[in-house]
């Protein structure tokens, strides 16, 4: 009889954490951006996408597939973030990825959007880029593998670095007043 009270009970307590985890992948997913157009895309989950070309090209819109998957860049000065300045933080546009916050960005004359810092190690990935006859580090999404832009070493304290981005695999979301600050 022991052992019976003993097997409910360990029983209840399974019911009740699965219960639990139910409710934490409800919450999750209320949360998240659900894009019925793309499937891959999260605010919240942070896993590595690897997806072939095609998906990617079924899934972005022509625009942010020409800049995210075949490495274009926007005309300097024609992008919708490059002198913009609210407060907020900035994801792939691609994938949702976190990638930096509106304090990290600053004024650069360059015609890109530029910031020094990214929001968490790893949002960003780095491959050396010889196109062009430039020696360059290509910026890439830490997530899906997105073209984003350049990293240079010309940019403000205290980091000194310039993330150089193209405005258009950007995806802008304005802090909740009274929120605290995101990531
Ligand atoms: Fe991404």
């Amino acid at each position: 009889m022991k052992q019976l009270r003993l097997i409910l009970l360990v029983f209840g307590a399974l019911i009740l954490c699965s219960t639990a985890s139910a409710e934490q992948i409800k919450t999750v997913k209320k949360m998240d951006r659900h894009r019925p157009d793309n499937p891959y895309y999260s605010r919240v989950d942070t896993m590595k996408l690897n997806l072939p070309d095609g998906v990617w090209k079924k899934v972005l819109s022509p625009e942010v597939y020409a800049v995210a998957r075949k490495k274009q860049t926007e005309q300097a000065f024609s992008g919708k973030l490059w002198d913009y300045n609210e407060k907020g933080t900035y994801y792939c546009a691609a994938c949702g990825n976190a990638l930096f916050r509106s304090d990290a960005k600053f004024a650069s004359t360059c015609g890109w959007p530029s910031f020094f810092e990214t929001v968490r190690k790893g949002s960003v990935t780095y491959l050396p880029d010889r196109s062009y006859g430039m020696v360059r580090t290509e910026a890439l999404c830490g997530r899906c593998g997105a073209h984003l832009g350049h990293l240079f070493d010309d940019g403000p304290p205290p980091t000194g670095k310039r993330f150089c981005m193209n405005s258009v695999v950007l995806e802008f979301e304005p802090d909740k007043p009274g929120a605290k600050k995101g990531h």
